[in-house]
């Protein structure tokens, strides 16, 4: 198969600094939509994945899965899209298309697993896919979302996952008008978990290790911050929440949580992947019938409807803008809670 060499900014190893290198590309396919990357935001997993965190990282790895660009070149079966328009790619960039889960649109839960945009399977090339930290991109077109014209590009981009990592789970608990929603985290999926809660008509309450949070919270919508560390807080939300959403990237005690849930609640964590330490205590469940639960991303068709939904409510992430050349200090700050409330690379820089 063809290849175009391309710029990209990845990890050799787990202990490397992100530097320049150059990636191969597939030229289009008849399916597919290549595109030129303005803006790719900094998840988390990012930095799990060039840090081989989760185990299976394969070197080198050029992260990013929050891509806004536009349309350079389409495939000869491409209807959806054209040269010159703005478009999106997240976390997908491939599935069976033909499993019980892709069938229901659910292709996050593809049941032969999906193609990851970064630390995937390239099925073409036969090596590992390449994230948006780059010039370029090529997709199939079933993966490429369309961009509402009206909003920032750049603050769009962590819509791309941060976004629908957190709309997924409140759709699918049924946020509605008067829910009351609680968030675990106020970082870049925390941020975009708020907003999109308060724009379903929610209430919403942040749980945060950090005091001096407590002021952006509530300009992003937050009717009330809880610090967590505060025993007497915790206590005053006790049986409270329909629905948490736990951005927490590391393992931390779950069960204080889970005293906050009304009866029928559910918290579900979408940050920290692995045991929990300490274990679930399986009264509180019992006795008041309720839930931990995890939820991976979203499909396709439903980040199309998060993004059309942002579209609609003016809603985009808070970013802090980056030169691809700082990524490995926005890692640093990224550990240490350091942003407000999302880098996003300009991809100009590279
Ligand atoms: P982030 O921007 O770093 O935010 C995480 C927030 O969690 C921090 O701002 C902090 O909030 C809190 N936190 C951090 N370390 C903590 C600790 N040790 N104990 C307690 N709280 C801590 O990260 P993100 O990009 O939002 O990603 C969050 C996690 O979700 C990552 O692990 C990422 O890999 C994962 N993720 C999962 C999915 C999925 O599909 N399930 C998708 C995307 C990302 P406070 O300062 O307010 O306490
Ligand atoms: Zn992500
Ligand atoms: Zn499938």
């Amino acid at each position: 198969m063809e290849t175009t060499i391309v710029k990209a900014y990845g990890a050799a190893a787990s202990d490397a600094d992100l530097n320049q290198m150059d990636i191969q590309r597939r030229v289009v396919t008849a399916k597919d939509v290549e595109i030129e990357i303005l803006y790719c935001g900094v998840c988390h997993s990012d930095l799990h994945t060039a840090r081989n965190d989760w185990g299976g990282t394969v070197y080198p790895a050029v992260p990013g899965h929050e891509i806004v660009g536009k349309v350079t070149k389409v495939g000869s079966e491409v209807k959806r899209f054209k040269v010159g328009e703005l478009v999106g790619v997240g976390c997908l960039v491939d599935s069976c298309r033909t499993c019980d889960s892709c069938k229901k649109d659910l292709e996050q839960y593809c049941l032969t697993g999906f193609t990851g945009t970064y630390n995937g399977k390239e099925k073409y090339l036969g090596t590992q896919t390449f994230g948006g930290y780059s010039e370029k991109i090529v997709v199939d077109d079933h993966f490429v979302l369309k961009v509402p014209g009206n909003l920032d590009a750049a603050g769009v981009a962590p819509l791309l996952c941060a976004g629908i990592t957190t709309w997924s789970p409140l759709k699918h608990w049924g946020v509605k008008k008067g829910s009351k929603v609680a968030v675990v985290g106020l970082g870049g999926l925390g941020h975009m978990a708020i907003k999109l809660a308060k724009g379903l008509g929610a209430s919403v309450t942040l749980f945060s290790r950090s005091e001096g949070k407590t002021e952006d919270a509530k300009k992003l919508g937050a009717d009330a911050v809880v610090i967590s560390t505060d025993p007497g807080q915790m206590k005053s939300v006790r049986g409270k929440f329909d629905l948490i959403i736990d951005t927490v990237p590391y393992v931390h005690d779950v069960n204080p949580y889970v005293g906050t849930l009304t009866i029928n609640g559910t918290l579900v964590l979408v940050g920290y992947l692995g045991e929990l330490d300490p274990m679930l205590n399986s009264v509180p469940m019992i006795m008041g019938r309720k839930s931990v639960s995890g939820s991976l991303i979203g499909g396709i068709a439903e980040t199309q409807e998060m993004l059309d939904f942002c579209g609609k409510h003016n809603i985009v992430s808070d970013i802090e803008i980056i030169k691809m050349q700082d990524i490995n200090q926005a890692y640093e700050r990224m550990i240490k809670s350091d942003v407000k409330y999302r880098f996003v690379i300009d991809m100009a820089s590279l």
